[in-house]
Order: structure tokens, then sequence, then C-alpha cells
């Protein structure tokens, strides 16, 4: 690599003991503990153009110029905020986080290093609870309209069918979960679902700005940025790395990604377009040792397909060999390849970041986590990781409690082992060749992930049933012809009084006059165990926070003042931030 480099850049040889002197003079207006740079980073293949490049024994560094136009020095506090949270990274997980904290009137920027949209399908199975989560942020709708319910599949030998059937049986819905089934969408597709609403809501992407470093300060986070116009250095309250499984924010917080990933377990998977062959299902194609499969991508012209990952000779391309592959393990010589538009090798990769949080820079989905596909768990996991993470830092950025951001690596950590247990699981069938390998229980949906553990969960009821503090709150029709979800809806806490028929219970919350307060009648929640007189105090994730039969005034105004740190009239923090 020295030598590579050699030709191009200054080589300088010293040992380890001269190392932070040479540094300090060729960074003089970087000193300082808190310096990035001052940390000699591994060859990364950034920037050559413009570095100073110095070995120590074996390995080699770059170094910034001196001269590289950071727009921020590093230190030095009466510098202004760039926003109050950096997002960096605009897949799912991201742009949910951006939709959720700009319907909070959270300043933020929203950064990704790619310069196009992402194209592919991969996470197309929508579970039942980010259904839930797409409903209350309002594009549910539009999700539904652009995908679909499950196909059933074909398992073929040549042209003989030697199994049909789904992967998951379907459920009507019911009063409590209106969204019982997963839905098939594209991941491109709710991808630009979720950026046309950011823009609705005033949000902003920016395309082609690339996380390098950063640096934490007491109050603050101080990032790198590589944008088009050059590089730029921007101060925030928090950050959130969204960035995906090879998340440098992780990497720059030295988080170590615990795990496996299993070289011997790889496929390609990818879309194409196709003529003759009808979209009513799935199909596979066994073929002596090998498989094709192609399944209808709902909403659009083109299938996804999966294969063993191919050793293809340099005049083959891939196309090509699909095309072979296909015509030869379906006997059809009427099925004709267009264009691939998407495709990865995918390696078994079953990973958990050892922390969520450093000081003031979280991780969120695949960067906290990444999972088999088995199951369809990452992306639905990632959009929950959001969902819990977006209302907490509005809070705090509004005053509450900083302690309240402790609790979303308490409660979503859980729910990502959860996550990575079962795709892991549901691999192993696959690789025994397990006859229900094909087959996904209720477990995928997500609806059953609870908080119940976590510091926030404050049950103060003598007698429990199923449904407590922690759980999600399930939907419901009240009698004024509404249903539970519609009362939840928006970024708000809500607190439901369940009526005892006397009518003279008569919660008031005026401390709080943002939060809702509705009465509902005793059977919307009687199978779960909310019986009369209880009230329910709902957190704006919808998942409940309180449940209080006696003093429930008392208990809630407590539970938000000192739980939360939410403040009561004027100060509150919820009624500048709802929006
Ligand atoms: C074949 C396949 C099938 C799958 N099927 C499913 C499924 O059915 N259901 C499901 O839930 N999940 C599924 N998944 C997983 C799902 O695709 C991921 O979990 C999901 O994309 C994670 O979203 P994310 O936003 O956390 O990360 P990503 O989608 O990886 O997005 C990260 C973003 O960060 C950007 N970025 C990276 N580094 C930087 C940086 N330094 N600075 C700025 N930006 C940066 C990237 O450009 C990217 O846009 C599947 C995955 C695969 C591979």
């Amino acid at each position: 690599m020295a030598g590579d480099l050699a030709h191009r850049h200054r080589i300088e040889t010293f040992g380890v003991r001269d190392r932070q002197r040479r540094l300090r003079e060729l960074l003089p207006g970087e000193s300082g503990p808190t310096c990035p740079w001052f940390r000699p980073r591994p060859n990364r293949g950034v920037v050559l153009r413009t570095c100073h490049s110095y070995t120590v024994p074996s390995i080699v560094f770059i170094v910034r110029r001196t001269t590289m136009p950071y727009n921020v020095p590093i230190t030095g506090g009466d510098m202004k905020l760039d926003a109050e949270v950096l997002i960096a990274g605009a897949g799912p997980t991201g742009l949910l986080l951006a939709c959720e904290l700009a319907r909070r009137g959270v300043s933020f920027r929203l950064v990704d290093q790619s310069t196009a949209f992402f194209g592919g399908s991969r996470g197309d199975g929508l579970m039942p609870r980010t259904q839930e989560v797409f409903a209350d942020m309002g594009v549910l709708p539009t999700v539904l309209a652009a995908g679909g319910e499950p196909l059933p599949t074909r398992i073929y030998d040549g042209d003989q069918v030697i199994w049909e059937g789904s992967q998951a049986e379907t459920y009507p819905p019911t009063a409590d979960v209106p969204y019982p089934n997963p839905y098939f969408v594209p991941q491109y597709r709710t991808e630009q679902i979720l950026r046309d609403r950011l823009a609705e809501l005033g949000g902003t992407l920016e395309q082609g700005v690339t996380l390098v470093d950063l640096t934490h300060l007491p109050d603050e986070v101080v990032v790198g940025l590589l944008t088009r116009s050059g590089p730029q250095r921007a101060r925030f309250r928090y950050v959130v790395g969204a960035d995906g499984g090879k998340s440098t924010v992780r990497k720059a917080c030295g988080i170590p990604f615990t795990g496996e990933t299993d070289e011997g377990t790889t496929m390609t998977f990818g879309d194409v377009r196709l003529s003759g062959l009808d979209r009513s299902h799935g199909r596979i194609w066994r073929y002596g040792d090998s498989f094709v499969s192609l399944v209808p991508l709902h909403g659009t012209d083109r299938f996804n397909f999966t294969i063993p990952v191919p050793v293809l000779p340099a005049d083959t391309s891939l196309l090509e060999h699909l095309q072979d592959l296909v015509s030869a393990a379906s006997g059809d010589p009427g099925i004709v390849l267009q264009e691939i538009t998407w495709s990865t090798t995918w390696r078994a990769n079953a990973r958990i970041a050892d922390r969520f949080r450093e000081r003031r820079v979280f991780l969120a989905g695949d960067a906290a986590h990444v999972c088999p596909p088995t199951g369809g768990q990452g992306m639905n996991t990632g959009i929950q990781d959001a969902y819990n993470l977006a209302w907490k830092l509005a809070a705090v950025l509004g005053g509450a409690h900083e302690s309240l951001l402790d609790s979303y690596e308490q409660e979503r950590r859980p729910a990502a082992e959860a996550a990575l247990d079962l795709s892991g699981r549901l691999l192993a069938k696959y690789k025994n060749g397990d006859a229900d390998a094909n087959v996904r229980s209720r477990e995928v949906h997500q609806l059953g992930i609870n908080y119940r553990t976590g510091s926030l969960a404050e049950d103060r009821r003598a007698q429990q049933g199923s449904l407590i503090a922690g759980d999600r709150a399930p939907d419901g029709r009240t009698e004024t012809g509404k249903t539970v979800f519609d009362l939840l809806a928006g970024p708000h806490w809500t607190v439901l009084q369940v009526s005892d028929g006397t009518g003279t219970l008569g919660f008031v919350l005026p401390e709080y006059p943002e939060i809702p307060v509705y009465t509902i009648d005793p059977d919307v929640w009687l199978k779960f165990g909310i019986t009369a007189g209880t009230t329910v105090l709902i957190r704006p994730d919808n998942h409940i926070a309180v449940c209080v039969t006696e003093d429930a005034h008392q208990a809630i105004v407590d539970y938000l003042q000192n739980r939360i740190g939410l403040s009561a009239i004027t100060t509150s923090p919820l009624s500048q931030r709802t929006g």
C-alpha cells in the first residue's frame, strides 16, 4: 500500500513515539484531545488526493491537509448549532426518524452519502406493527395502494407442482388488530412514500453528503461531513447513526458489532423485468442441486428473483445466467427476461452493536443490528427503533429529563435480540431442509413486542390482566364510532379513562392541556383486563405508560413530571412540540 501511495503522496517514516509531534506539525490548528484527526485512522481510501500520508511500522495512516476547508473549528463553544439532530443515513430508519422529528417541530439535518435513491425491493414485507406506525403517521393508505397481500407460492419440479400454499395463514381484521397480516411493498416504494411525507412536513434530505467522523463534546457532537462542494464541519445536540450495517457512526464511536457472518450461507437476490409469466403466485423451481425463485413484486412490473450465487464466466452477464437458469428449470421458453433493475449478493449476517448509545450519539436500524431476511424483521425493527427514539429526542430537546434517552436501548435491545433470534431460527429451518421452512407464524408480526421491563412502564393496579404497562396499546371500537387508534393518532400523549357507568369519574388533566383525555366504555379493552374505573396513560409511540385505578390524577401528574420530566402548563415542552 505504501508503494502505491508513494507516487501520489509524501511518505514519512518515524516511530510511534514521534507520531503525536508530527501530527501536531501537520495539523497545527487542530490540537487537543477532542480532535478526531489525532486518533490515527487506518487508510479507508477517503480523500486520498488531498492527503499527507505517513507510516508507522506496517500501518499506513492518511491525514487530511491542514488546508482542508472546514467551516467551523472543532472546539470553541460560541459556534451556532447546525441543527438539533443529525440523522446520518436516509434508508427506511433515517427517513422515519426524520418524519417523526419533523412532525414534532425538531430541527434536524438528514444526510445520505448516496447521490441516487435506492431502487431495490429488499425489505418488502411490512409487518402489522409497522402498518400501525404508518397509520399513525398518516401514510398507510398510500402504502397500501402501493403494494398487496402475500401471494401463494408454488414449488415446481420442471412443470410439476410439488407443493402449493401460503407462507402464512391469513387472519381477518379484528377490533384490536386492524392490520392482521404482513403486507408487501417493495422497499424502494416505501422509502419513496416516506420521502414524500417528509417533504410534506417541510423536511429535506441532503444527498451526496457522507458522515466521515465525529467528536463528542460535553453538550454537542461535532461531525465531519464530506459534501459535493467539499468538506464541512457541523455541530449538533444529538447524532443518530441510521447508516446501515457498515455504519461509520458505529465505528467512529468504537462500538463493536458482535455476532457472525456466515460466508457459507449466501444467495443472490434481485429484481427483474420479464414477460411470459402471470403474476398470480410466486414460483420456486428446483433444478438439480440448484433452484430459482420468481415472485411478482406488487405495484410494479417486476419480479423478485433468488438464486444460488453464480460464478459467472467473463462473457456472461447475470441477466444471461438468470435467463438460462429460468429456461432450464421451468422448461418454458416463453419466459423472457428483459432487465435486472437491482441485485445483491447476500451473506447470512447476524450482529448486534454492543451499545446503542455513546454519549450523544445513537444507533438505529441496521447500524445497530443486522439479521438474515428470513421472517422479514430487519427493516421493520429499524422502523420501530426510529418510532421509539423520535419522541424521546423531541421531549428531551424540549426540556424533559435527559435520562429518558436511556430507555431507548433498554427498550429496543430486547426487541432487536428477539428479531435476531427469530430470523436465525427460521434460517436454520431452510438450512436443515425442514418441511415447514417456508411457513411463518404470527411471531413475525411484531405486535407482541413490549416494554414491560423498561423503566417507563408503571402499572399501579392490584390486579392486572393480559394488557399491562409497557404493552402496545391495542385498537378498539369506542361508543362514539371512533377507534382507539383514531384517538391516539398524532405525536401526543393520550389519557383513556374507562367509564364505570356512574358518570362520576370525570378525569381532567389541566396541568397538561395538550394531552387529550377520552372516556371509553368498559367493554373496549375488557377482554385484556382493563376494567371499569381504570385510567391509562399512553405514550406518543402508542405503548402504555401507566395503568392506575386509585388516585389516577396524582399518579399521572407525578409520572409526567418526575419520571419523564415534562413540566406542567405553560412550560410544557409538549405544547411547543406538537404539530
Ligand atoms: C435480500 C434482502 C431481503 C430483505 N427483506 C426484508 C424484509 O422482507 N423485511 C424487512 O423488514 N427487512 C428486510 N431486509 C432488511 C432491510 O432491507 C434492512 O433491514 C433495511 O434496509 C435497514 O434500513 P436502514 O435504514 O437501517 O439501513 P439502510 O437501508 O442500509 O440505509 C442506510 C443508508 O445510510 C446511507 N449511509 C451509509 N453510510 C453513510 C454515511 N457515512 N453518511 C451518510 N449516509 C450513509 C446509505 O447510503 C443508506 O441510504 C432485507 C434485506 C435483504 C438484503
